[in-house]
């Protein structure tokens, strides 16, 4: 296997906002394919601590590289390709956790696994847990849900929380929005609910793509339905990801969409309780 390393990486831990590109392509395919069979080698973009928004408590984060969703309003798009991750062994990623076991016990938080979209990598994302579980440590993955059934349900006892994100109900405005369909993370979600795994549901309002409350309303009747919601995070654009997409010289069809109005946001967060949710 190709040393992971060989090349000038960036320190491990920054933000997902560093535009991070190429940092794993000198790893050979085989050697991408074997990892991501076993599970011993990870590509993450980056590792930050001290998150208060990704999970209950203080978290640190992993952010893996690599998603098959293309949303319009992604602000990570350098998170698309798992090539730009850093490599790194399954050993190094324990040895964060480890580090910071103690200082996340007080303070109430854990380990969050997120993206790009961590189950591309779910084998690694099972074995890190795995780990962090042996020391006591909270996990929760931040995921689309697509890749749900790669999860069996012994798998999903090593998951404390899942943060669902929850796009768009009607089908055709899902595949626009996001260029997947949503039947299969409406199946993981029922699936969580019916093995009532703890969940957390995100929902980013884009003026002119998920900003019609009947829409909303949609999103908040199935999240009521599924009974384990304990939250949902009502997350309002904004155009960090301009940069990024500038940076990579690509399109970005939302350059002049302005983020939504505190009004249209506490209207959304309003749907959602009006299902018995509790929202923010
Ligand atoms: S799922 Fe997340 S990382 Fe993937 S394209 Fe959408 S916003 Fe970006």
């Amino acid at each position: 296997m190709t040393t992971p390393g060989s090349i000038t990486e960036p320190p491990l831990i920054g933000s997902p906002y560093d535009l991070r590109v190429s940092l794993g392509e000198h790893v050979s395919e085989v050697d991408t394919r074997a990892a991501l069979e076993s599970g011993e080698l990870g590509f993450v973009h980056s590792f930050t601590t001290g998150s208060a928004v990704d999970g209950p408590g203080m978290r640190i984060v992993a952010w893996l590289a690599g998603c098959q969703f293309r949303c319009v309003y992604c602000h990570n798009p350098d998170t698309w390709k798992m090539t730009n991750g850093i490599p790194v062994p399954l050993e190094r990623a324990v040895e964060q956790v480890k580090k910071y076991r103690v200082g996340l016990a007080t303070m109430k938080g854990g380990l969050t696994i997120s993206g790009g979209e961590p189950l591309l990598q779910h084998r690694f994302v099972l074995k890190v847990f795995a780990a962090a579980k042996q020391m006591g440590v909270h996990t929760a993955l931040d995921s689309n849900g697509y890749f749900g059934e790669r999860l069996s349900d012994t798998d999903l006892a090593a998951v404390d929380l899942v943060l669902l994100d929850l796009k768009a109900m009607t089908p055709e405005l899902h595949k626009r929005l996001t260029g997947m369909e949503n039947k299969p993370i409406h199946e993981f979600a029922r699936r969580l609910s019916a093995a009532k795994r703890p969940m957390w549901v995100r929902f980013v309002l884009v003026p002119g793509w998920t900003d019609d409350m009947a829409e909303v309303e949609r999103i908040a009747a199935f999240a009521a339905e599924l009974g384990n919601v304990e939250r949902v995070d009502v997350l309002p654009f904004h155009q960090m990801g301009r940069f990024k997409c500038e940076k990579l010289q690509m399109d970005y069809s939302l350059r002049d969409t302005q983020p939504p109005s505190p009004e249209t946001t506490r209207n959304a967060v309003e749907r959602f309780r009006a299902k018995g949710l509790k929202a923010y």
